[in-house]
């Protein structure tokens, strides 16, 4: 049994995390914090009824006893509950989006300190994983590339993890050429790959990948339709990262 402590318990995908964990036979739901609805049973507030775990602040939960850590709450404070739960010893994993690359590479160093492990995984759905992986496949061969990536209209920050991951990945695989950089915007160059964001009432989590060659395109795009398409990766993660030292980035390093 894999004892489980759900950060952000109280938001979207918090409690689809918290749905999942509790009903799944080899987990366990030990630990639910959130900044809001402190004090509340963490299963009112998901939707399944009463279920004795109630939602408490980051540093007092951090002395049960937790296995992992799951994290889905704010650009603005993941790196902070990162850091605390991998001082206190306990794996990790990231869903939250936006972590530097600085801040990744001290987490990364405070995660082999503490021989514990972490997963930074912009995206757990397996087909977005998926997606990724077949843009890698395709990219040496196209001569162009551009991510049009959509979610719903209250995503904090843009571009998404899993176009920035894309890009990067794309970029180590292809002969597309560098752009100018980066600039903080709806549509933004990373990795030499444009990427235009589309914040919509109605969307949850969608991206094309869209190659272009002599005479053809070739587009590549993953849907997630409901938050529920995260859970199976999510689950597979917290079973297997007690095996990992150190940090790793990406779903793909766990399947
Ligand atoms: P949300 O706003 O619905 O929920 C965030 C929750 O975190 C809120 O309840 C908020 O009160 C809580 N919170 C904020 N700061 C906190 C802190 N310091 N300590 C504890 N709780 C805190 O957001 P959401 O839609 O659930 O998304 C959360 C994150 O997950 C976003 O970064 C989003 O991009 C990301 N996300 C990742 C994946 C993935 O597969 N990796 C999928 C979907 C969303």
């Amino acid at each position: 049994m894999v004892n489980i402590m759900v950060i952000g318990a109280a938001g979207k995908m918090g409690s689809e995390v918290v749905r999942a964990v509790w009903s799944d036979r080899e987990t366990e739901l030990v630990s639910a914090v959130d900044t809001k609805e402190v004090g509340k049973d963490t299963g009112e507030v998901a939707g399944i009824g009463e279920i004795g775990v109630k939602i408490g602040n980051l540093k007092s939960e951090l002395s049960k006893p937790i296995d992992i850590a799951i994290d889905f709450t704010h650009p603005s404070s993941v790196f902070d509950n990162a850091k605390k739960v991998l001082s206190a010893g306990k794996n990790l994993l990231i869903g939250t989006t936006g972590l530097r690359e600085e801040e990744i590479v001290e987490l990364s160093v405070l995660s082999e300190k503490n021989g514990v492990g972490v997963l930074v995984a912009p995206n757990f759905a397996i087909g977005a994983v998926l997606m990724m992986k077949f843009a890698v496949e395709a990219a040496p061969f196209m001569d162009g590339c551009e991510i049009i990536e959509l979610h719903h209209d209250q995503k904090a920050d843009a571009p998404s993890g899993t176009a920035l991951r894309t890009a990067k990945l794309i970029s180590g695989s292809s002969k597309i050429e560098a752009g100018p950089g980066r600039e903080p915007s709806r549509g933004m160059i990373q990795d030499g790959i444009m990427i235009h964001s589309v914040r919509l009432k109605g969307l949850v989590a969608h991206q094309e990948v869209i190659f272009g060659a002599l005479g053809q395109t070739l587009t590549l795009r993953h849907d997630s339709l409901t938050r529920e398409s995260f859970m199976p990766g999510v689950l597979l993660a917290a079973k297997r990262i007690g095996s990992v030292k150190g940090l790793v980035v990406g779903l793909e390093n766990l399947l």
